[in-house]
């Protein structure tokens, strides 16, 4: 079969590298994918929103099924462009259309969404300008800090998390004035939940689901947790403080009502569901549902699948997942993000890149922001390689991670060297 994977990042690779090994496969394309996955099939050079470049492609290469890796082609209806055409509605698409896209693509409509079907999730009220009173008196009923969530997408920068009252207020205050566009028109408040946080990712057919292994990223871009939101420094799979005990709690409370509630509001999905968790004193609130894997949690998450992606992507296509055993290699993932000096901030590009000659036993060098320029790999963008690596425990894979991120060379460089550190603690439990 052929398949068209989405994307160009670290995401895209790690699934590129999966597909590409699946029995099922006969070519891949990867639009527009990037150094590392052209590697692993052909980079095509497709706009992911044009939406009718992507159906003409798939016609004259006759893909068998679409995986879109980002949530903006899903949000934006690429899903729902292919069921409506019936010269490609027979193509399965991995990807929710555009009503299931909306668990991402508003937040308070997850919102919304999770209090109907009684999935546990922060307290919360949405508010728009012309309610900016009401929205003052809601913040002065809860306890600091405050948390304001633009209602659409922001490229991960609309949630605002502030100590004091007056902040809020300002900071609701441009929102509502368009710092987000559109974006920031509506505002959820909601209330602070203090705990510890993880990612669990379930492949849904709309009827059954296959839980994947679950993650744990570091979000900010200085160690112990400091300095502005990037879109992921690290990540670690499994979480150790995902006993069996919470992840049956997650199923039980989470995954199922999420699964069930789709199909009872009529929202047709086929796809990915990253949950945002945050686990206080031992249960599992939802923070936020993406509709896509995350990235650089795919970057673990797929070593750790011993089974075959594709076969079970065209489970989940089939609407088979119900008979559908998922194999998980036990070990340790772990990944460090390799970034351009001053990402999340301004950053140069361009920079030349030396490879290590040999790679750590079990390890992976996903690219991400790299590019191909007069025939030499440079960086193209902030986050340039996931080094992912596999152990049997948390510090035989990290070691082989940081040698990797080591081994990479560029002008500027820079990674985080407390990936998984927070983790040693529950490691022994
Ligand atoms: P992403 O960049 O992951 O897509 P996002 O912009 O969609 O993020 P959220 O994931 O909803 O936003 O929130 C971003 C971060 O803010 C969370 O990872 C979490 O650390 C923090 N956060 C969000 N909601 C809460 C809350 N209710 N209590 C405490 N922290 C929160």
């Amino acid at each position: 079969m052929n398949v068209l994977l989405i994307g160009s990042g670290g995401r895209e690779n790690a699934l590129a590298l999966k597909i590409s090994q699946s029995k099922l496969l006969n070519k891949l394309f990867i639009a527009p994918g990037n150094p590392g996955t052209s590697e692993l099939g052909e980079n095509v050079n497709l706009n992911p929103l044009n939406f009718d470049e992507i159906k003409n492609f798939c016609l004259e290469k006759e893909i068998g099924l679409l995986v879109v890796g980002p949530e903006e082609p899903l949000v934006k209806g690429l899903h729902d462009a292919f069921i409506t055409d019936s010269k490609v509605s027979h193509i399965p698409v991995i990807g929710p259309q555009q009503r299931g896209a909306m668990l991402e693509g508003s937040k308070d409509f997850a919102k919304a969404f999770m209090s109907k079907h009684g999935i546990l999730t922060a307290r919360y009220a949405t508010f728009t300008h012309d309610s900016f009173e009401e929205a003052t008196t809601f913040l002065k009923e809860m306890e600091p800090p405050y948390v304001l969530k633009a209602d659409g997408l922001a490229a991960g920068k609309g949630v605002v998390i502030l100590n004091s009252y007056d902040e809020a207020c300002q900071t609701l205050q441009e929102f509502f004035a368009g710092k987000f566009g559109e974006a920031s028109q509506k505002v959820v408040i909601e209330e602070y939940l203090c705990g510890i946080e993880l990612s669990v990712f379930v492949l849904t057919d709309g009827n059954s689901y296959v839980v994947l292994p679950e993650a744990k990223d570091y979000k900010r871009i200085g160690e112990g947790d400091t300095g502005p939101n990037t879109g992921g420094m690290g990540a670690v799979s499994p979480v150790p403080f995902a006993s069996a005990e919470f992840m049956e709690k997650v199923e039980n409370r989470i995954i199922k009502p999420t699964v069930s509630g789709l199909k009872a509001d009529g929202i047709p999905y086929k796809g990915f569901i990253f949950i945002g968790l945050m686990n206080v004193n031992g249960n599992p609130y939802v923070i936020e549902y993406n509709v896509r894997m995350g990235d650089p949690e795919t970057e673990v998450v797929m070593p750790r699948i011993k089974s075959d992606l594709l076969e079970m992507l065209m489970a989940c296509a089939n609407e088979n997942l119900s008979n559908y055993k998922i194999d998980i290699n036990p070990n340790t993932a772990t990944t460090v993000i390799v970034v351009s000096g001053g990402y999340p901030g301004t950053y140069e590009k361009g920079k030349e890149i030396t490879l290590p000659n040999n790679l750590p036993e079990n390890s992976i060098l996903y690219h991400a922001g790299t590019a191909i320029r007069d025939n030499k790999l440079v960086t193209s963008g902030g986050r340039v390689f996931a080094c992912t690596a596999l152990g049997a425990n948390m510090d035989e894979a990290l070691k082989k991670s940081y040698e990797l991120a080591e081994g990479v060379g560029f002008d500027k460089k820079y990674f985080r060297r407390d990936i998984g550190k927070d983790l040693k603690l529950y490691q022994n439990r």
